[in-house]
C-alpha cells in the first residue's frame, strides 16, 4: 500500500529515486548515570566536542563557495553564535554536575527543553530557530562520537536509481556537501520555507519537502519514493501505474525548462528595435530561481501579502520581513525588485480578520495599512532594510486619491527615521503607486508628480471599472480586458508615462497573455510584469512584432466601439 506524507512544498519539480534515510538522534543516544568523579571528564569531552564543532564551523565559513546561497554563511554564523552562548554551555553543565548525566544525555535532555519554550514563541521567526538549535546538538552528539553525520553521496549501489535523501533535519553544512547534486531531492521531518534545507535546495534547483513529519521513521531504506516539490506530498512505495504518471509530468516538465532556457537569454526586443522589458511577479523567497531562469529581467510585483496569510494572527513580524525581501533582493542579483505592501482584503482575507458586507470595496490594501500604521511602518522598515542590499521599488497597491498618495509617502519617509534612530542602515527605494481603481487612472499624471512609476494592475482595474467582482463566477462573462472603457483607460496610464517621461508597467493577468502582446506594445507599454511561466511565449510574440507597425492599429482597437471585432479581424502581419 503507497504512504502519502505531507509537508511544505519549499522547492518545485517532480523527483522519484530510491530512499536513503538517515537516523534521527531520537534512536541513537547513549544515555548513562555517571558518578561524581566521572563529572570533570564529561565536562572535558563536552568542551573538547564544542571546540571541535566550532573548528568545523569557521573552516566552513571560509570555504563557503561564493555561488552560494548568501543565507547560508549567516545561518553557519547563528550556529557558532548558538554555540558559544552562555546560557546553553551553562544549562547543559548543570545536567552533568548537578543530575549526573553523561553529555550526550545532559545535551539532549537541556535541548528537549528549550525546544518546548521555542514552541511557545509567537514570533515564527524565532520558533524556526529551534530547527537551528537542533542542528548545533546533534554535530555536537557527532563529536561527541556517538551520532553518524548524513552521508555526502549516496552508498554506491548496481543500479542507477537516483537517491532521495531523507532525514530528520539537514544542516547548512550538510547541504553544503550536497551542493554537487548527489541526491535528487530532500525529504525533512522538520523545517519551514525559510530552514536551510528549503534555502539550497530551491537554490539548487532540486525538489524538496520539508515538514513531513516522522518521514526519517516512517520511510525504509531503498523504498521508492515520489516526492512532488509543488505539492509538498511524498509518496512511499506507489504503485506502477503512479509512477508511470509521475514520470510523464517529470518528462513535461523537463521540456518546458528547456523551452525557458532556450528563450530565456534571448533580449526581448521587437523586430524594429524597441526594447521590452518583461519582468516577473513573485509571491514568495520561493518563486526567484524560476524567475531567473525564466529570463526574467526584475521582479516586477512581489505580492508580500503570501507572507501574512493562512497563519492565524501570528504576523510576520520585521525581521521575518526582512529575511524575506533580503533573500529575494539578493536573489534577483542586482536586478530591479518592486516589492507591493500587503494587499489583503476581499479575495486575499487575512485569517480572522472581519469582512464588511462588501470586501471589494472595504478595508483592503492602501486603506488596510493605513488604518494599522505600526503594522505598515514594520512592513516599510524591512523593505527599507532589505534594499541595502539591491535596487527596489516599493509599490502601493489601490491607491485611489492623493492624500493616501501623500500618507504612504510620509509612512516611508517615518520608518527611515525609526531605522535611523536606532542605527540601522535603510536603502534608497523608488516609490510607486497601483492603478488598480479609475480614479487612479484618471489622475495618473497627478500620481506621477507622486510617485516614480506606476504599475497597472488590470486585474482589479477591470473589476472596478466595469462593476464585475472578479471572484463571482456568475458575472465571469462579463469581465473583459478588451471592453472599450477598459483599453481607454489603460491608454490614458500609458501616455501619462509618457508625457512625464517616467515608468508605467502592467502587472495584471493581461500582461502574460500572449494573445493580447501585440496589443499593449502597440498601446506603447514597454514592461510587462507575470507569471514566469508565461515569458517565453510573450517573448516569441514581440520578437515576431514591429512595434512601430502595431500602433496605428492599437489606436483603431482602443478608439473602437467593439474593439474586441477589429483585435479579432486583423493585426499587422509578423515579421
Ligand atoms: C491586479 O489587480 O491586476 C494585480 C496585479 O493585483 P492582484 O491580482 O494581486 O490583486
Ligand atoms: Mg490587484
Amino acid at each position: 500500500m503507497t504512504l502519502h506524507l505531507h509537508g511544505l512544498a519549499v522547492a518545485q519539480g517532480i523527483a522519484q529515486g530510491r530512499a536513503v534515510v538517515v537516523q534521527s538522534r531520537s534512536s541513537g543516544v547513549p544515555r548513562r548515570q555517571i558518578s561524581d568523579d566521572q563529572v570533570p571528564e564529561e565536562l572535558r569531552r563536552l568542551g573538547q566536542a564544542r571546540d571541535a564543532l566550532a573548528r568545523e564551523l569557521q573552516g566552513l565559513l571560509v570555504t563557503v563557495p561564493r555561488d552560494a546561497p548568501a543565507e547560508l554563511a549567516a545561518m553557519i554564523d547563528v550556529h557558532l553564535q548558538l554555540l558559544q552562548d552562555e546560557a546553553l554551555q551553562d544549562a547543559v553543565a548543570v545536567w552533568i554536575t548537578e543530575h549526573h548525566y553523561n553529555a550526550e544525555w545532559a545535551l539532549t535532555t537541556q535541548m528537549d527543553l528549550f525546544a518546548r519554550q521555542f514552541d511557545a514563541m509567537s514570533d515564527a521567526y524565532l520558533r524556526e530557530r529551534k530547527g537551528d538549535l537542533n542542528q548545533v546538538v546533534e554535530r555536537l552528539l557527532h563529536h561527541l562520537g556517538g551520532l553518524p553525520l548524513a552521508p555526502v553521496a549516496p552508498p554506491a549501489s548496481h543500479d542507477a536509481d537516483p537517491r532521495i535523501l531523507v532525514a530528520h533535519d539537514l544542516s547548512p553544512a550538510d547541504m553544503l556537501r550536497y551542493r554537487e547534486g548527489a541526491f535528487a531531492g530532500f525529504v525533512t521531518d522538520v523545517g519551514a520555507a525559510t530552514s536551510h534545507t528549503a534555502i539550497v535546495a530551491r537554490s539548487m534547483g532540486i525538489p524538496a519537502v520539508v515538514a513531513a513529519r516522522g518521514a526519517s521513521e516512517l520511510v525504509q531504506p531503498d523504498a521508492w519514493l515520489i516526492l512532488d516539490g509543488d505539492a509538498g506530498v511524498v509518496l512511499v512505495d506507489p504503485p506502477a501505474e503512479v509512477r508511470a504518471q509521475y514520470r510523464r509530468r517529470q518528462l513535461e516538465l523537463a521540456r518546458h525548462d528547456e523551452e525557458l532556457e532556450y528563450l530565456a537569454a534571448v533580449p526581448a526586443c521587437t523586430s524594429d528595435g524597441q526594447a521590452v522589458q518583461l519582468l516577473a511577479n513573485i509571491e514568495s523567497p520561493q518563486d526567484v530561481p524560476m524567475a531567473l531562469r525564466s529570463g526574467a529581467v526584475g521582479v516586477g510585483l512581489f505580492r508580500t501579502e503570501f507572507l501574512f496569510m493562512g497563519r492565524g494572527s501570528d504576523l510576520p513580524g520585521e525581521e521575518e520581513q526582512y529575511a524575506a525581501y533580503r533573500s529575494v533582493v539578493e536573489g534577483m542579483k542586482g536586478l530591479p525588485v518592486t516589492i507591493r505592501t500587503i494587499d489583503v482584503g476581499a479575495d486575499k482575507p487575512l485569517d480572522g480578520a472581519r469582512a464588511g458586507a462588501n470586501p471589494a470595496l472595504g478595508l483592503r490594501a492602501i486603506r488596510w495599512s493605513l488604518s494599522d500604521l505600526p503594522m505598515f511602518r514594520t512592513q516599510l522598515r524591512a523593505l527599507l532594510r532589505a534594499a541595502v542590499f539591491g535596487p527596489v521599488g516599493v509599490l502601493f497597491p489601490m491607491v485611489a486619491n492623493l492624500d493616501e498618495a501623500r500618507r504612504a509617502s510620509t509612512q516611508v519617509e517615518l520608518a527611515r527615521d525609526e531605522l535611523a534612530a536606532r542605527g540601522m542602515p535603510a536603502g534608497a527605494v523608488r516609490l510607486g503607486a497601483m492603478v488598480e481603481v479609475p480614479a487612479a487612472a484618471l489622475l495618473a499624471e497627478d500620481f506621477l508628480q507622486q510617485f516614480d512609476f506606476l504599475s497597472i494592475g488590470t486585474n482589479d482595474l477591470i473589476q472596478y471599472t466595469l462593476a464585475i467582482d472578479r471572484s463571482d463566477e456568475t458575472v465571469a462573462h462579463l469581465y473583459d480586458p478588451l471592453h472599450p472603457a477598459v483599453l481607454r483607460l489603460i491608454a490614458m496610464v500609458l501616455a501619462a508615462g509618457e508625457r512625464c517621461g517616467k515608468e508605467v508597467s502592467l502587472c495584471g493577468e493581461m500582461a502574460g497573455d500572449a494573445s493580447l502582446t501585440r496589443l499593449l506594445l502597440g498601446m506603447g507599454l514597454h514592461r510587462f510584469s507575470m507569471q514566469p511561466t508565461s515569458i517565453p511565449r510573450v517573448k516569441q510574440q514581440i520578437l515576431r512584432s514591429d512595434a512601430a507597425d502595431l500602433k496605428a492599429w492599437a489606436e483603431q482597437v482602443v478608439r473602437s466601439q467593439t474593439p474586441r471585432s477589429i483585435w479579432n479581424a486583423r493585426s499587422p502581419s509578423t515579421t
